[in-house]
């Protein structure tokens, strides 16, 4: 399957694309997930990157587009993709649909996982990340705890909240994606490719996608 997610931080992208990838081997990329991994490694594109994450901005657009125009091109998206946090601007998205058509890739549809404010914050602000770069089992301490209060359940490192899961940078990622990313459900509706999705529950998400495949 070729798939957009589109939501909020929290509304859980990230979790609804884990359960798809299994489904038929399609593979999850996050944007996100990229630019962590450049930001520990201290690569260039970290250094851009680090700033703009920690505050809660979005990072620029041709640095986004220069990450994602050389993924698309890796031989295990040839089974499908999942894009996870991609795209998150208008300018993004009609990139994207440039780069699509030059690679003569059809999406199948884009789906809006729509949850309310309140949720997404309490969300959030739980949540706990495994800090092993290579594990990053995602876990919340109010409704899917590790079994050992700090210690991932896979692979025995300490889990951590995420530099920009305070409060403040919570807060200010929600207002960014009102202002930037919100328009996007009505760009893909245009496109005629939205599915939107009440998404308090992963499984109603990963029911709804896949009936409608
Ligand atoms: P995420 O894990 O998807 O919430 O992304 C974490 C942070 O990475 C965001 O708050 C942005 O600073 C940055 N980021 C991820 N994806 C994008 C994107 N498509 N465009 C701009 N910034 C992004």
């Amino acid at each position: 399957m070729r798939l957009i997610l589109l939501g909020a931080p929290g509304a859980g992208k990230g979790t609804v694309a884990k359960r798809l990838t299994a489904v038929d081997g399609s593979v999850q990329i996050s944007t996100g997930d990229i630019l962590r991994g450049a930001v520990r490694d201290g690569t260039e594109l970290g250094k851009k990157a680090d700033a703009f994450m920690k505050a809660g901005d979005l990072v620029p657009d041709e640095l986004i587009m220069g990450i994602m125009g050389e993924r698309l091109l890796e031989e295990d998206c040839s089974k499908g993709f999942l894009l996870d946090g991609f795209p998150r601007t208008i300018p993004q998205a009609k990139e994207l649909k440039v780069l699509l058509e030059k690679l003569n890739i059809t999406l199948d549809f884009a789906v809006n996982l729509d949850v309310p404010r309140d949720v997404i914050l309490d969300r959030l602000t739980t949540r706990r990340t495994c800090s092993n770069s290579e594990c990053q089992a995602i876990y919340n301490i109010k409704s899917m705890p590790s079994k050992v209060d700090g210690v991932c359940d896979k692979c025995g490192s300490p889990t951590i909240q995420r530099d920009d899961e305070t409060e403040e940078a919570i807060s200010k990622r929600l207002d960014t994606y009102e202002e930037k990313t919100a328009p996007l459900a009505k760009f893909y509706e245009e496109e005629g490719l939205l599915l939107s999705v009440n998404a308090t529950s992963s499984d109603a998400v990963v029911e709804a996608i896949t009936s409608k495949l």
